[in-house]
């Protein structure tokens, strides 16, 4: 084999002793760190999804439907039927995963020579898909008990400048949600500074107890609402995320897209999951009450826990939040160090992962004390 390293290649500069966005996938009996859906799809839909995509095989010499059609219309119907605003195809927007749908949204309105503010802790592939875009990226403040302070993120959005203005929300990695207030103030200060687009990412927001930002997209052109197929619809293996905004956006994104972008088997796997969106969301009933367990009993158990809007939880404060990490991971329980000092972020899993999450951490707290 040769022994040629990634840095003796001619590559970009910005990506030079840089590291590829990587939660471990270690084969441990319980795993709560990437914020997946723990139920796996019910049978009659595995039932139907083998279905679709046989018929869908039968056409596969053929390119699939370029602008997904009938996926999008599903999607606008689903969005219609939640968020409280009424959207049509026009309106929305896929691609491969929420990931994709942010590169193309980065492609578009960021590239060279323009920048993209988050306000951190945030979602880390933010950062990381504005530099594989050659976009600059700017780290906007936080509060200590990791709120966004209108106030402070309009000033840094004044000051930049940014092109692209990044809000999540529930926020990943600390769950807390921002307030819509917030988001309509946020809103204007881009506008005035630039004008520039807003990125609501609401990946997590069926397992809110608030309501979806959809409505905000009237009379904000401006606006990009991003969701995902991978958390509330318990789909993260099939690589489907989505927008709504204003048709011009999505007449926008289409300019980066490459052709046939959104493969014929998942766009018929995905119209199988959203003919099954009611069983589906009362999964994400039954995680948000063993989410609200979760934050009940690391409470009790004498954690620090940041109030959670999503399927996770961050938990601390550690004095060595990767020591602690290890030890639970020692007990069988695989949960997340994002890097946030002090914090560890665990996902909601079945009541029965829970419950081994929490003797690990029980066990772990009265080893350290
Ligand atoms: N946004 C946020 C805030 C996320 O946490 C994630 C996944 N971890 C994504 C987007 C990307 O999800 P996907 O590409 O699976 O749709």
């Amino acid at each position: 084999m040769s022994d040629v390293r990634i840095d003796d290649l001619p590559i970009r500069d910005e990506l030079r002793g840089k590291s590829p966005y990587g939660a471990p996938q270690l084969d441990v009996p319980v795993r709560l760190n990437t914020n997946e859906n723990p139920y796996p799809l019910p049978e009659p839909l595995v039932e139907r999804i083998a279905e679709r995509v046989r018929e869908a095989a039968r056409d596969l010499n053929r390119y699939p439907d370029r602008d997904a059609v009938r996926l999008r219309t599903e999607l606008a119907k689903y969005l219609s039927d939640t968020g409280g605003f009424p959207l049509a195809l026009e309106n929305v927007w896929a691609a491969n995963g929420s990931n994709e749908v942010i590169q193309q949204l980065l492609q578009t309105f960021g590239g060279p020579g323009r920048s993209a503010i988050g306000f951190e802790p945030s979602y880390s592939m933010h950062a990381l898909i504005a530099r594989g875009t050659g976009t600059g990226w700017i780290s906007g403040p936080r509060e200590e008990d990791f709120t966004i302070d209108p106030a402070a993120a309009a000033r840094a959005i004044a000051e930049h400048k940014p092109d692209v203005v990044f809000l999540t929300t529930p926020n990943n990695p600390t769950g807390n949600a921002v307030p819509a207030g917030t988001v309509r103030a946020l809103y204007d200060a881009a506008q005035a500074a630039k004008p520039s687009m807003v990125v609501v990412d609401e990946a997590y927001v069926e397992f809110s107890h608030g309501d979806s930002l959809l409505p905000l997209l009237e009379g904000r052109p401006h606006l990009v609402i991003s969701r995902t197929m991978s958390k509330a619809f318990g789909a993260a293996g099939l690589r489907l995320g989505y927008l709504a905004a204003d048709p011009a956006v999505v007449d926008a994104v289409q300019l980066v897209r490459l052709p046939y972008h959104l493969s014929a088997i998942t766009q018929a796997t995905a119209l199988a999951a959203l003919e099954h969106t009611d069983t589906l969301l009362g999964y994400v009933e039954q995680l948000k009450s063993e989410r609200d367990r979760l934050v009940a009993e690391l409470r009790a158990i004498g954690y620090d826990v940041v109030e959670s809007d999503a399927n996770f939880v961050q938990f601390g404060r550690f004095a060595d939040a990767h020591g602690v990490w290890r030890k639970i991971l020692d007990r069988g329980v695989l949960v997340r160090d994002n890097g946030v000092p002090g914090w560890l972020r665990v996902s909601a899993g079945t009541p029965e992962e829970n419950d081994a999450f929490l003797d690990a951490v029980r066990e772990v707290k009265k080893e350290l004390e």
